[in-house]
């Protein structure tokens, strides 16, 4: 697990203690016994497994705007990427993880238990039904996700979860300026802005790590997200 605190370094980000480097230890063990009987990630070399998944997800630690949020949520957060590490280097942010697969979400209900985690819940369904739940509903400071759905559709999915003046941090891969361009009117309609885009230099990954910010202007209108399937099928 050294070679975490070499690629936070790398990121300009304070390294981890040791105890949060023995969660990480623990949550591959974890991990890599139950991909044997489920389909929880195509990477199963270690060192892979912490440059391409941990790494990845940490190389957000340190903005502002996420060293400020109280509450975050993750989603389609599969394994737990990038949820679960950024809740291992924020101990106290309130982590929520949502996904749509229950057996996803009983796997991460055991990392949860594992490693003792606090202040986190994981939950079982689709974007599109939990944000029109007002428990849910514009509640988060900083929504994450990664490898979910095209733009357009993850926008629908995500920007009714945050508060106004709150970030949408996606994670994107080398196509993510003909993403934008598809994505104008999804942020018209959903009051949304893209405030940045920048690449990160993760160690020891050949990869195009792309990170964008949207920051949430205005209110959502209650008609989105639309039903369940809409956003996928007919995206704005
Ligand atoms: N974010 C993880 C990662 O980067 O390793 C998992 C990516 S996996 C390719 C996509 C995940 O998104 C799946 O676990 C799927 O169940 C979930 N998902 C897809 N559509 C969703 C929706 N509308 N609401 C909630 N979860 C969704």
């Amino acid at each position: 697990m050294k070679v975490l605190n070499e690629g936070l370094k790398k990121l300009g980000v304070l390294p981890l203690d040791e105890r949060q480097l023995d969660m990480f230890k623990k949550y591959t063990q974890i991990l890599l016994h139950y991909n044997q009987f489920m389909n929880l990630t195509r990477i199963t070399d270690i060192d892979e497994i912490i440059v391409e998944h941990f790494l990845d997800s940490l190389s957000i630690v340190g903005m502002p705007i996420l060293e400020s949020a109280q509450e975050i949520m993750d989603i389609g957060t599969g394994a737990g990427f990038p949820g679960i590490p950024i809740k291992i280097y924020y101990p106290n942010k309130h982590m929520t993880l949502l996904d749509s697969q229950k057996k996803k979400v009983e796997f991460l209900d055991e990392v949860i238990d594992t490693l003792n985690l606090e202040r986190i819940e994981a939950i079982h369904g689709r974007a599109e039904d939990i944000a029109r739940d007002i428990k849910y509903r514009e509640k988060y400071d900083v929504v994450v996700s990664r490898a979910v759905a095209p733009l357009p559709v993850l926008l629908e999915y995500a920007i009714p979860f945050l508060k106004v003046g709150g970030c949408f941090i996606s994670y994107k891969g080398p196509n993510v300026y003909r993403e934008i361009d598809k994505a104008q009117r999804a942020m018209e309609v959903l009051g949304a802005e893209l405030i940045d885009v920048e690449e990160m230099e993760i160690l020891n990954s050949n990869k195009t790590h792309m990170i964008l910010k949207i920051d949430k202007t205005t209110k959502t209108d209650s008609r989105y997200p639309r039903r369940s399937g809409k956003p996928k099928k007919s995206p704005l």
